[in-house]
């Protein structure tokens, strides 16, 4: 049977998460609010009131206006996808093929590397500095050396939590033929958005999400954002209806409920900022800053392991990051509620 399926696919690592019971969920940099009910009920009193008998529209262009307004990107430049994973996988497959190249950071988001190899593509993975920053000199280099289609950065990055300055992004478009892929999955996190390069750069497209600051992971919507002759293109391989009814209407109520509820990023920024300062107080702990809602932070004495299973024990689930690329004693952890991160930290102290 195996020998139906592409040879590239054989060698692949399942990219999977371990379900773990836990009290304090840590490990996969969700928003630990949840939205209010009273915008639940009013999403579930509309999605009520449609046809679930028919198809969603073939083009959600309703969403796709509201996003525009929000982002203050151009409609014909925005595609919405089922997360943003499902708009990662429509740009992989439709750029990378055998004897291409893809560039990427590591560590970072685990994704790429597997749809880069899924396309049988030629992978060059470029480590970051000792103090986890891009190596962009590195980036621009590999790139231009292997001629590469696609050019992949997270920023923040996850799991290092690093951000790519403005003129970097320019550095990076500029110098390379590439198209460049910003993930910003984590960016109402950090300092800004590098959307507004978008004008310049068409070779530029820029990723995020719902699932994050958002707080809605269970919906499943991300969106990109790119030049409308390059959406034109990948709107030819996208699958139609991807979206649901449901999710679309919840991200137009979000959308418009956005300022009444978007206060819980000043304050995981604030906690953020906590638990850094209680993590770099731990000696064998080494904790690096971050523009994201988690941090990463490298151990010294017992393994990510043991630390991991003693937490665990305690009922709270973070994240062992040890099997990633340059982090053989790291772990990650999402920033909580003030109260989940005590406990956190609490617990923390007496497992290292
Ligand atoms: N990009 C990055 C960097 C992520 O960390 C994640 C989620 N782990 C995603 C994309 C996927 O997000 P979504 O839920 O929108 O598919």
């Amino acid at each position: 049977m195996k020998e139906l399926i592409r040879k590239e696919i054989h060698t692949l690592t399942e990219y999977t998460l371990k379900q773990y019971q836990s009290r304090i969920k840590l490990n996969q940099n969700e928003n630990p609010y949840e939205l209010p009910q009273q915008i639940k009920d009013e999403v579930l009193q509309r999605v009520g009131a449609l046809s679930w008998s028919r198809y969603p529209p073939f083009v959600p262009q309703q969403q796709i206006e509201k996003l525009a307004s929000f982002t203050g990107w151009r409609e014909d430049g925005i595609l919405i996808g089922n997360g943003s994973n499902d708009l990662l996988q429509l740009l992989f497959t439709s750029s990378l093929e055998r004897g291409t190249a893809a560039v990427i950071s590591q560590p970072t988001f685990t994704l790429y590397k597997i749809l880069a190899q899924g396309m049988a593509a030629d992978i060059r993975e470029v480590p970051m500095t000792k103090a986890m920053h891009f190596d962009t000199e590195g980036i621009i280099a590999a790139a231009n050396e292997s001629d590469a289609r696609l050019i992949v950065i997270c920023s923040p990055n996850n799991p290092t939590g690093t951000f790519l300055s403005r003129a970097e992004v320019r550095a990076i478009v500029e110098r390379t033929s590439a198209l460049v892929t910003l993930d910003e999955a984590y960016v109402q996190f950090a300092r800004e958005s590098q959307a507004s390069l978008l004008k310049e750069y068409d070779r530029l497209v820029v990723l995020q999400t719902f699932s994050k600051a958002m707080g809605a992971a269970g919906l499943r919507l991300g969106y990109a954002m790119l030049s409308p002759g390059l959406a034109k293109e990948l709107n030819k391989l996208k699958l139609p209806y991807s979206v649901n009814i449901f999710s679309l209407l919840a991200m137009e109520t979000l959308i418009d409920r956005w300022d009444t509820i978007k206060g819980w990023i000043d304050l995981l920024k604030r906690e953020r900022e906590y638990v850094l300062k209680e993590l770099t107080r731990i000696p064998t702990l080494t904790p690096y800053r971050s523009e994201a809602n988690f941090i990463l932070f490298e151990s010294s004495g017992k393994s990510p392991r043991q630390i991991f299973e003693s937490l665990l024990a305690k009922g709270i689930l973070i994240r062992d990051v040890s099997s990633y690329p340059m982090l053989s004693r790291g772990l990650r952890v999402t920033v909580g509620t003030p109260e989940e991160n005590l406990e956190f930290l609490t617990a923390l102290k007496e497992a290292v």
